[in-house]
């Protein structure tokens, strides 16, 4: 009988009204509550009353408040590592390229003069330099990754590795690499990111080669919903322990005389498919080669 009665007065209902409140309990805390209400009227359109709810949300706004902070402070990072970039292509670059310029120049103009250790001391110099200039440009590319919205566009990724093939021949010489890749789809990408993510990785294997002929083989296979692709190589491999931390700035597992680099490579193609919302991995044993994956969504 309750029942029946109940459902008649349901009948009718206007609008719910929500509204998110902060109150101070009885112990002094404070806790957010959200209250929802709907006038309710019988079925010759009285109106009955009010019907309504309320929840207690405090955490769920804790969790906004944080997430908002979290964004402030993003957004604020953001602003000063552009910034950094800024001040690392003009201010740090400046004085390098005088120091090199001024080196190359004393090497020309007291050739005659300098003994075989002075040539040592340039030699050292001009070393230092090229590797500062290339850490501050590889720095400065991390640093502006996804900071300019560029649109994504259909890109067939057999020409970007064809470019980035291009572009390592000197490297593919020297060291007689075998390259080959199979199909390759078409995906939604900006063309420079995905060309510097082929030329990272497959450089690498040519770097990270081992005592035999390097083969290098790129390719795609349908995953779930994302292409996956693959870079494998036969070089030196990675053990377990290094597999992750070599995604982060700086991590290398060997010194730069053995293996010249500035450790920001793959640091670089992790937020480049981070980018696309996917991720990157490594699977490897010493002695054994690598093969390098990452996804890429389709191109709907
Ligand atoms: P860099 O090449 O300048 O050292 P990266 O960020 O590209 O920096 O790579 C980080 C480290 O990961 C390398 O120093 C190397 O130890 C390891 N690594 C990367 N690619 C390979 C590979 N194909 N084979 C073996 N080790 C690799």
């Amino acid at each position: 009988m309750v029942k029946k009665h109940f459902c008649e007065i349901l009948q009718g209902h206007g609008d719910i009204c929500h509204m998110d409140f902060r109150i101070i309990t009885r112990n002094g805390k404070k806790r957010w509550l959200s209250h929802s209400c709907q006038p309710v009227y019988g079925l010759d359109g009285r109106w009955l009353g009010w019907r309504g709810s309320n929840h207690d949300i405090t955490e769920r706004k804790k969790a906004e408040e944080g997430f908002k902070q979290l964004t402030i402070e993003l957004e604020r990072s953001n602003a000063e590592l552009k910034q950094f970039a800024y001040a690392a292509s003009h201010d740090l670059q400046e004085p390098l390229n005088v120091i090199g310029g001024y080196v190359r120049l004393l090497a020309r103009r007291y050739k005659d003069k300098l003994d075989a250790s002075a040539y040592d001391f340039i030699g050292y110099i001009t070393e230092r330099v090229a590797n500062m200039q290339k850490l501050i440009k590889d720095l400065l590319e991390f640093s502006q990754v996804g900071t300019e919205i560029k649109k994504f566009e259909p890109i067939s990724c057999a020409s970007v590795v064809n470019r980035a093939i291009a572009n390592l021949q000197t490297a593919i010489e020297e060291s007689g690499a075998l390259l080959t890749y199979g199909a390759l789809p078409t995906v939604m990408t900006d063309p420079s990111q995905l060309y510097r993510l082929f030329q990272n990785l497959i450089g690498n294997a040519i770097k990270f080669r081992s005592e035999e002929t390097p083969k290098i083989h790129i390719s795609a296979e349908r995953g779930r919903n994302e292409w996956v692709f693959s870079v494998r190589d036969n070089g030196i491999g990675i053990e377990k322990k290094d597999a992750e931390r070599i995604f982060a700035v700086f991590q290398r597992v060997y010194g730069k005389s053995k293996y010249p680099g500035t450790g920001i490579g793959l640091a670089i193609c992790k937020k480049i498919v981070e980018q696309h919302g996917r991720r990157i991995w490594v699977e490897s044993k010493p002695g054994n080669g690598s093969t390098f994956h990452f996804t890429i969504p389709f191109s709907e």
